[in-house]
């Protein structure tokens, strides 16, 4: 059976050139590019590249980057290296209630440590409002963190412009690019970011590798301390072969950007059309059009999303839920509960990621079969049941 992939917003596959650039950093160039002889220095030169290339895909200088693990832990330097690098300034951050976890966490762990954050609402669609940022701002703000475009629901907020908001206030402003960068143009200096989290195996590059800007003159603390590596900005032996294989992975998403751009919005708009016409009562969260070319996100009432993503994986398909599934309890999307999305609504949703091996025929074999598997099992929900009888037997008569 050939398996359909559309889980990209999960991780890509690491692109066959890529690999190529990796292959040799891992054998005959070796080196530790902290050294001074020719194996170091080659490596150095590696790692080098790979800066520039990153730098000037977002507009900025190769002295505002570090490498790093990947998105968590440039979400996590962001955070608490602006927060302790400026607390005799204020001790207030702003974010909002759709960050990933790597922002939400970090915020959290702020707040044991006596910061103060505020979480901002969002509408139904997804979106921050910009009044509400400027609402929250106090002379103690030092720090809004605002993602570029979500995970879940691939929901692009105008970062521009909550940007501008903090510059005209002299707040550091931090974006979390994980899900933008690769997939839409980015530029620094345009967009008033001062701070911003980028991960390679979101791009068809290697997993366990990212990088963070920050302008020059940011006031930051390091994370990891240790050696001189980045300039003492994040102690470590530098992952060369990583840092290589994320310098190609830029270079072909900037060059396939704009036709990537194109064809991916159609396969969505493909989806979401075909799924609304074969599937009732269904719907889409995130705003319609301020979203990631790949992500169709949906919930289908009456069936939880784990059942469909089971089914669809029977069929050779693999999608996500929005829902997590701890140890047997589900829990709802933070997302989606910020929404205002229903928990029975929320469990009940399914996230289609698309990328670069995607195709047109991929999308007809999940027209056919989300259908079969829909109609199957809300056959079996005893919610489906009484919502077609128009009884509600839950407590609170949210059910539907
Ligand atoms: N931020 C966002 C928006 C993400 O989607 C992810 C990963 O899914 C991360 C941060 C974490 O990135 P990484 O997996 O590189 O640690």
């Amino acid at each position: 059976m050939k398996r359909i992939y559309l889980d990209y917003s999960a991780t890509t596959p690491v692109h066959p050139d890529v690999v190529t650039a990796m292959l040799p950093y891992f054998t005959e160039k070796f080196g530790n590019a902290s050294t001074i002889y020719s194996y170091g220095r080659e490596t150095r030169k590696a790692v080098e590249e790979t800066r520039e290339i990153f730098a000037k895909m977002i507009g900025a200088d190769q002295s505002e980057t570090i490498f790093t693990s990947g998105g968590t832990e440039s979400d996590n330097h962001a955070i608490k290296g602006v927060a302790y690098a400026n607390k005799t300034k204020g001790n207030h951050i702003i974010t909002c209630k759709l960050e990933h976890h790597a922002v939400l966490e970090t915020c959290h762990f702020l707040e044991k440590e006596g910061f103060k954050v505020t979480y901002l609402p969002v509408d139904a669609d997804g979106l921050v409002n910009l009044l509400d940022v400027k609402k929250a701002i106090t002379d103690r703000t030092i720090l809004i963190s605002i993602m570029m475009a979500n995970n879940e629901i691939g929901v692009i907020q105008p970062v521009s412009e909550i940007g501008k908001l903090a510059r005209e206030h002299k707040i550091y402003f931090h974006t979390d690019a994980v899900q933008a960068f690769g997939a839409l143009p980015i530029d620094v200096e345009k967009m008033n970011i001062d701070l911003m989290s980028v991960s390679s195996h979101k791009l068809y590059g290697p997993k366990g590798v990212g990088a963070l800007y920050f302008r020059k003159g940011t006031k930051i603390f390091p994370l990891i301390h240790g050696g001189e590596q980045e300039k003492r900005r994040r102690a470590g032996t530098e992952n060369v072969a990583g840092i290589v294989g994320f310098g190609r992975a830029c270079e072909i998403a900037q060059k396939e950007m704009s036709s990537e751009v194109k064809r991916l919005t159609a396969l969505r708009e493909k989806l979401i059309k075909g799924l609304f016409k074969r599937i009732p009562e269904i719907t889409l969260n995130g705003h319609p059009e301020k979203r990631l070319p790949n992500n169709v996100n949906i919930s289908v009432k009456y069936i939880e999303g784990e059942s469909m993503i089971l089914n669809l994986d029977l069929e050779g398909i693999c999608a996500s839920t929005g829902s997590a599934c701890t140890s047997g309890s589900l829990e709802p999307s933070h997302v989606l509960t910020a929404l205002g999305v229903s928990a029975e609504h929320s469990h009940g949703s399914i996230r289609f990621s698309m990328g670069k091996f995607t195709t047109v025929e991929d999308i007809d074999t999940v027209l056919t079969k989300m259908p079969e598997i829909v109609d199957r099992l809300r056959k079996l929900s005893p919610l489906y049941k009484q919502g077609k009888s128009g009884e509600c037997n839950c407590k609170d008569g949210n059910c539907r």
